[in-house]
């Protein structure tokens, strides 16, 4: 009997280690090959985009210290999920799924593009608002890294002064404390919205435009009807709902269907240290923009 005990002991411990040893084995293969699909990706990727055309992406492997929660699967700098993507280190004219902004629909200065399912939406809500009388004029749309760089590189080293004409880089020695200030309104390159082609800016870029008059009007239909289009103000006025980012503008709405997708996958994949490729990227990590900037928008703009 005694045998026959130490015999099933045996058995039980040999399955219990065999078992737990394999499953071990298994969980170290696969975060092996999840690294090797990653790296793989993001050198095709990197073959497959023309020198000088696109900036380049500049620390594809601070992605495998964090690994994300939605894996990164793209091959191809057009996907959507992709960090070149999402950092707007593109331009729109070679992107397959943007297109420009009718003329009739923007304040005519200068060429807009958007993603083509922003642009169809974006049709339909502007005729709606057409028949109850607003009119909804695109005054910015698709912004690149580029472009993006341009503008905070001016404010950054005073050459274009920020609200209240103050001027950042005498007013603001510590880099973190001039990122804060132009960042009240202004997004660091590669963490702006406008790089994903869902977001735009309407009318006029003032608050107090919304608070009366026609503007009110505008912001009154807005509320009232824009979420059946799939648009939404991701920047309300901060409070409780929403303690960090950007201050309230009235005026800047986005395509969440396509946005929201982004705003997950910015959670999962996009890393403080990844924001870099201009003046002042040091700064980005100490105020911690993902997190603060990226990630502090109104909830109701993530479902
Ligand atoms: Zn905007």
């Amino acid at each position: 009997m005694n045998v026959f005990i130490a015999l099933i002991s045996a058995l039980c411990l040999l399955i219990f280690y065999g078992c737990s040893g394999l499953a071990q084995e298994q969980s170290e293969v696969s975060d092996e090959e999840a690294t090797t699909v990653m790296n793989a990706s993001l050198r095709a990727d990197q073959d497959s985009v023309p020198e000088g055309t696109i900036a380049s992406f500049d620390s594809p492997s601070s992605l495998k210290s964090s690994p994300p929660v939605a894996p990164v699967t793209a091959t191809n700098w057009t996907d959507l999920y992709h960090p070149r993507y999402l950092t707007g280190k593109f331009t729109a004219k070679d992107h397959p799924d943007f297109q420009v902004v009718p003329k009739a629909w923007t304040d005519g200065d200068g060429t807009y593009y958007l993603h083509a399912r922003t642009i169809e939406a974006f049709g339909e809500m502007r005729n709606a608002a057409l028949n109850d009388g607003v009119r909804l004029t695109i005054v910015s749309a698709f912004r690149n890294f580029d472009r993006q760089k341009a503008i905070w590189e001016a404010k950054w080293e005073g050459r274009r002064v920020l609200e209240g004409k103050i001027n950042a880089a005498l007013a603001y020695p510590d880099p973190a404390d001039r990122a804060r200030a132009i960042l009240r309104y202004s997004s660091m390159p590669g963490t702006s919205r406008h790089h994903w082609g869902t977001d735009l800016d309407l009318n006029r870029l003032t608050n107090s435009y919304y608070e009366s008059g026609q503007g009110l009007k505008v912001y009154e239909w807005l509320n009232e009807n824009a979420a059946e289009y799939g648009f939404c103000q991701p920047y309300t006025a901060k409070g409780t709902q929403r303690p960090n980012g950007y201050e309230e503008e009235k005026w800047h709405w986005s395509f969440t269907p396509i946005s929201s997708m982004l705003t997950a996958y910015a959670e999962a994949n996009l890393r403080d240290t990844m924001i870099s490729g201009f003046a002042g990227a040091k700064s980005a990590p100490q105020i911690e923009v993902v997190e603060n900037y990226v990630l502090g928008i109104n909830p109701e703009c993530r479902k």
